[in-house]
């Protein structure tokens, strides 16, 4: 019904078929379908529920096999030797194999990719998904007209299918936002009320999970604010590939060759220290001329990230780039010297690409030397746009005693 009052007051009537709270809306002028949506959303917590438990479920499944692989071992004296020599006798492949696995990227075979878009009220999303579908990309449906109206919006270009998931709460929340004329929701975001503030995060948190890859889109003239910092700590938490969209850029004045650079250093080191692996790509969502330029790569950038994101490097590429870094700088002794020891790595998952380290007692690896480790990875393997997971497992207690050989430091 295209009047919301007239809709009310027809709805009304459906009470009395006692299924319900009946929903005035209109298929054509979209009336009602925002308050439609946060009834449907109401309804799923319990969908949510079960993806947690299910990802918990994962999870433990994958430290249960980490677990495993670490008895299956049974690290004694001769095996750690075994596996010493076999890491030296691959060190030649290996390194044919990093070279090949840095240098020529094979390109992963993506299938569709699902990307959701982040960030503030204001920032320019709305204008940014127009120009995605508007110019640089062609609605796929058949279905005539339906595809904008939905909440999701497939797109496709230069052979790529990518879906864009939930924009329908990203017009509708705009919208609202404008209607209300709530300065603090639109703007800044400083001082925004809390109970919005719980739901903003709670769409957040919906959409991250529905996607691969989030595009998390700053204003270029506002910088980074708190709320930024908390969408990028639940990008970072939910392990999600992430391009750092920097919109406006049209408006930041006096830019030279190295105001790009500047900017992108800014905005990671100083401002979303939890997405330093992201790129960063600057658009003018609105500037016809820098749509064609710029909006296009976001989607580009996207797919690498996601094709990072599902990566899996070979077993003896990773040791060999484990072994140099700790040839580099070894763990620092603990209490009464002993001293870390990381006897062999691998790859146990992707989606973010996560590395298991078996070490002789992970307690005396220090968080510095962890992250040491983690930087020396992506220096010498990449991952650009992916976050990437280490998990650090301890040899059984059991034969921990008496161990003195493995990877030579
Ligand atoms: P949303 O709330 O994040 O979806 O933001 P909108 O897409 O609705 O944009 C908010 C305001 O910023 C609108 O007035 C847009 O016209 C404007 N806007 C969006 N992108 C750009 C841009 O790249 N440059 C400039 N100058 N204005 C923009």
């Amino acid at each position: 019904c295209e009047s919301l009052h007239k809709g009310d007051v027809l709805a009304a009537s459906f009470w009395e078929l006692a299924v319900g709270e009946p929903f005035p809306v209109s298929a054509i002028s979209g009336s009602g379908t925002g308050e439609l949506l946060d009834a449907l959303l109401d309804a799923l917590p319990a969908n949510e529920l079960e993806h947690d438990v299910q990802a918990e479920r994962r999870l433990l499944a994958r430290e249960g096999a980490a677990d495993a692989e670490v008895d299956a071992l049974d690290l004694d004296e001769s095996a750690l030797a075994a596996l010493a020599t076999r890491a030296q006798e691959n060190a030649h492949d290996a390194e044919e194999a990093l070279d090949m696995c840095v240098q020529q990227r094979p390109r992963v075979e993506l299938g569709s990719v699902r990307l959701s878009i982040l960030g503030r009220p204001n920032v320019g999303k709305s204008s940014l998904v127009n120009a995605l579908v508007g110019r640089e990309a062609r609605a796929v449906s058949d279905v005539g007209g339906t595809t904008m109206d939905t909440g999701d919006i497939d797109i496709t270009t230069d052979g790529q299918h990518f879906t864009l998931v939930d924009t329908a709460g990203i017009r509708r929340r705009a919208r609202v936002a404008k209607a209300k004329g709530d300065a603090a929701l639109a703007g800044g975001g400083q001082g925004m009320d809390p109970k919005l503030e719980v739901k903003a995060i709670e769409a957040a948190l919906r959409a991250l999970r529905r996607c691969d890859c989030v595009m998390l889109v700053v204003d270029a003239m506002e910088g980074v604010t708190e709320q930024d910092r908390r969408l990028a700590e639940l990008v970072s938490r939910e392990g999600r590939a992430c391009v750092l969209v920097v919109n406006k850029w049209d408006l930041v004045p006096l830019k030279d060759a190295g105001t790009m650079a500047q900017y992108e250093k800014n905005i990671k080191e100083i401002f979303l220290r939890q997405l330093s692996w992201a790129t960063v790509v600057f658009t003018s969502a609105q500037s016809q001329r820098a749509r064609h330029s710029r909006v296009s790569k976001v989607l580009a950038v996207a797919a690498e990230a996601v094709g990072e994101h599902r990566r899996r490097i070979s077993t003896a590429t990773l040791n060999m780039v484990v072994r140099d870094a700790t040839a580099w700088k070894s763990p620092p002794a603990g209490k009464a010297g002993r001293k870390g020891r990381i006897y062999y790595a691998t790859q146990a998952a992707t989606r973010p690409p996560t590395f298991v380290f078996f070490v002789n007692d992970a307690e005396l690896f220090p968080e510095n030397y962890k992250r040491y480790m983690e930087k020396q990875l992506r220096q010498e393997i990449g991952f650009p746009g992916s976050p990437i997971r280490l998990l650090w497992r301890s040899k059984p207690k059991s034969t921990r005693q008496g161990q003195s050989a493995g990877m030579r430091e």
